[in-house]
């Protein structure tokens, strides 16, 4: 669980969803807190500096027939305020207190020290839950001749905070459960596709390869999806290749098994059989046996090339003198045909980097071919060209041509044009597959031109040198 993919997104989604949250939820209360904190101090203040103002103009302190009206307004500024408010002079004794206590004391607050020293001050007493401000008193001289102390009470910062507290918890508390269940939502639709595939790759696993999966819309995972269908049809061709291949291999071995045993009970079944019966039943019997050993051959070399690790072995050899030699142990068969052979060099000396063997055996396939397919008296020609980078083999005949629809499905493996004429001529239908493989091996092509009656041209592009790997 906690390895999989959706638990990893959604704690992802979660992680990242809750950290601005919490700082969220942490400054917003802080904010408020200050907020608060400084209304109250800024009002406090505001009274302070009135009243340190009015008291100033009216010249209270001085003037001491003015002291009931000051009394009335210290205590009607209280009560408008809702604050206490002291007087003090310019030692720090009480001279009016709004709360009538400590008039005549020596009231020695830091804020009313600072106001008289240096500026009006303003500051929150915590434990006392109160607001202190103190603004001077000048007279006509801009003297500093007392403090007016504002004491304010800020319980009602301390009342609204609790219930503001619970109310953004709570708001908290239902985004992150909406959060979480919108990760967990999002977390599980961004996934969905991938299980899709996966259960589609298990399936497969299992061995149903007929698994495809439905592509919606685009991104990453119609990409992946798109090449998953693609791996799939492919691995499905392969098997049905494989399986085709099995049942070729089988039915081609079965027709010359079929005739051995023909000819064999045929032999047995008779009595008294001449000597001349069983020796021509014999040849029959050698050339069937030919036949399957030609396809074994063939299937082996077949084999050897599709295991592509060990599949070649590059060397760097002259292809004129590799032609030559196949068209020499080849000239031969060329002549029991009555065809004419052709050898033609437009490019001598090329040097070529590949396994010799293999080109050899797809060089001679091909002109095999040519002779096979040509009737008597016809002519084969093989033409060597080169460029800087790559070498053309050309082999033409003048024989039966191949028509246009059999083109690209000669180099499939038992393909055979015409079936029981081709059979007859000895082929295995799985000459051009080896040439085919070969040609393909060395990163080279090969393509054909032919029309029927009209002969065969197949051209091989060989690159000179090799840029794959060799193991
Ligand atoms: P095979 O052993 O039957 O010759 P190949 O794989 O060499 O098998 O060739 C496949 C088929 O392609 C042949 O059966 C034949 O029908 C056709 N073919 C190949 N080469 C030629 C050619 N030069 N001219 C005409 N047909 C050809």
């Amino acid at each position: 669980m906690l390895q999989s993919v959706w638990f990893k997104l959604f704690f992802s989604f979660v992680a990242v969803t809750f950290i601005p949250l919490l700082l969220y939820y942490s400054t917003i209360l802080a904010s408020i807190r200050e907020y608060y904190r400084k209304e109250i101090e800024d009002r406090t203040l505001a009274t302070a500096n009135m009243m340190s103002g009015s008291v100033s103009k009216a010249n209270y302190l001085s003037d001491q027939s003015k002291d009931k009206i000051f009394e009335n307004e210290v205590d009607l500024k209280s009560r408008e305020s809702s604050s206490r408010i002291i007087v003090l002079d310019n030692r720090c004794v009480v001279l009016k207190d709004s709360n009538l206590t400590a008039v005549g004391k020596i009231y020695l607050v830091p804020e009313a020290i600072d106001a008289l020293r240096n500026n009006n001050k303003v500051s929150t007493h915590e434990a006392e839950r109160a607001v202190y401000a103190a603004a001077a008193i000048l007279n006509g001289d801009s003297e500093k001749i007392g403090v007016v102390l504002v004491v304010a009470s800020n319980e009602s910062a301390y009342e609204i905070m609790p219930a503001l507290e619970r109310r953004i918890l709570l708001v908290t508390v239902i985004t992150a459960c909406a959060l979480i269940a919108l990760a967990f939502f999002l977390s599980r639709v961004l996934l969905d596709p991938m299980r899709e595939i996966l259960r589609a790759v298990k399936k497969m696993s299992e061995g149903h390869l007929d698994q495809r999966v439905v592509i919606k819309g685009g991104g990453e995972y119609a990409e992946m999806g798109q090449a998953f269908n693609e791996m799939a049809g492919k691995l499905e061709k392969v098997e049905i290749t494989r399986s085709e291949f099995v049942s070729n291999v089988s039915h081609e071995l079965k027709t010359p098994l079929s005739s051995i045993k023909v000819l064999t009970e045929s032999i047995l079944l008779q009595e008294n059989v001449r000597p001349e019966t069983y020796e021509e039943f014999m040849l029959d019997i050698n050339s069937e046996i030919n036949r399957m050993t030609n396809i074994i051959n063939d299937l082996l070399s077949l084999v050897k090339m599709d295991r592509r690790e060990n599949a070649l072995n590059i060397k760097n050899f002259e292809l004129n003198k590799l032609t030559a030699e196949v068209m020499r142990r080849l000239a031969p068969l060329a002549a029991r045909k009555k065809t004419e052979l052709v050898y033609e060099e437009v490019c001598g000396g090329i040097m070529l980097d590949g396994d010799e063997m293999k080109l050899s055996l797809a060089i001679s396939n091909l002109i095999e071919n040519g002779i096979k397919y040509t009737p008597e008296n016809g002519k084969v020609k093989v033409i060597l060209d080169a460029d800087h980078q790559n070498a053309f083999i050309t082999v033409s005949d003048t024989g039966i041509g191949i028509e246009e629809e059999h083109q690209n499905k000669i180099f499939e493996r038992f393909y055979r044009v015409d079936k029981t004429r081709d059979r007859e001529t000895g082929g295995t239908g799985l000459g051009l597959a080896i040439t085919h493989t070969a040609v393909l091996l060395h990163h080279g092509s090969i393509k054909v031109h032919s029309k029927p009656k009209e002969g065969a041209v197949f051209v091989v592009r060989l690159p000179l040198r090799w840029g794959g790997k060799t193991s």
